[in-house]
């Protein structure tokens, strides 16, 4: 396959893009490096990947593709509330000009979303059959609504055009190629015990996540675009995560316990608004249609994980 990965020089979008080259399909990378990183996509470029530098909020260029899998938008809290107004525009108008490129040429048009469309959930697990618990006009509001409207529009192509659509909604993934700055929580707390600082707890650290490690997610976005669409039929969302559910205070605890520290060490700052409280995704459905669930433990990916910031802060 001829695939175009928007977001490609990204944490998760430079994972796609090695594990489409693992199976020689031919990879077009479209980034702006608003938050992607040349040195995630300097391997890949190596290994026969092209890249051309857009911002897909602009118009395209006319590319001929099989398929488009859109991972551009910064995904941390930190990072999309920097500059709020460019991450709902890239997530709704930058969606809908990709939408209109695979609509054009026929391409599929696969859409990374997130767990944040549900927002503060009120139902637990999630299901992908739940609306969702969102704050439209909150801090978070630019990303979780901007990718609530992206599936929207991506639906409606869908419906009204007849697009190949796929949405698969990320839950929580951590692992290699996240930025030290990133300022997620596994991230943060990473560089922060090698560091031997304390860890920023945000609240009490009773708040949940459930955390993927980056090869369990890939492996599931790329069965997604493998499947045929007789097989997908109108299972066109699917939850992909891990449902291995830990509050923030465990996360914490494992990391200080796989560094071998006796002392755990915390700073507590106050909870940032509309953080949600807890999150789990159900995903019977990913099973069902693709055949597919996280085979790596927490403990198991924070181990490379660590060594990967190790090497990254101290050289
Ligand atoms: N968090 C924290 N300390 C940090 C960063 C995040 O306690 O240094 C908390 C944050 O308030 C949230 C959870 O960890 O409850 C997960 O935050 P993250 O930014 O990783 O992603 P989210 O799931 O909120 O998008």
């Amino acid at each position: 396959m001829k695939v175009i990965v928007p977001g490609g020089a990204g944490f998760l979008g430079s994972h796609f893009v090695e594990r489409l080259l693992q199976e020689n399909h031919e990879v077009e990378i479209w980034d702006n490096f608003h938050s992607g990183r040349r040195q995630n996509i300097e391997p890949l470029l190596q290994k026969g990947a092209t890249l051309q530098t857009i911002d897909i909020r602009y118009p395209l260029p006319e590319v001929q593709a099989d398929a488009i899998v859109n991972m551009a938008c910064p995904a941390s809290p930190p990072h999309y509330q920097q500059d709020p107004i460019y991450t709902w525009e890239t997530s709704v108008l930058g969606t809908r000009n990709l939408l209109n490129l695979a609509k054009k040429n026929n391409m599929i048009f696969m859409q990374a979303s997130t767990s944040e469309v549900y927002g503060d959930p009120k139902e637990h697990p999630q299901k992908e059959s739940y609306w969702g618990h969102v704050n439209p006009v909150g801090i978070r509001s630019c990303y979780d609504e901007g990718k609530r409207a992206a599936e929207t529009l991506a639906m409606d192509y869908h419906r009204a055009c007849g697009v190949d659509v796929r949405i698969f909604r990320i839950f929580n993934t951590y692992g290699p190629n996240m930025h030290p700055d990133d300022g997620r929580v596994v991230s943060n707390f990473c560089v922060q015990a090698l560091r031997g600082k304390p860890l920023t707890i945000y609240g009490d650290g009773s708040q949940t996540r459930s955390f993927c490690y980056v090869t369990d997610l890939i492996e599931g976005i790329y069965l997604f675009l493998m499947s045929k669409s007789s097989v997908i039929q109108e299972n066109r969302v699917i939850n992909l995560g891990n449902p291995g559910e830990f509050t923030i205070k465990q996360l914490g605890e494992t990391i200080f316990e796989l560094l071998g520290k006796k002392e755990a060490n915390w700073e507590h700052l106050p909870l940032p608004s509309d953080d949600p409280a807890r999150r789990r995704p159900d995903i019977s459905l990913a099973k069902k249609i693709l055949n597919w669930e996280p085979r790596i433990s927490l403990k198991e990916g924070l181990k490379p994980t660590l060594d990967y910031f190790r090497k990254e802060i101290f050289g």
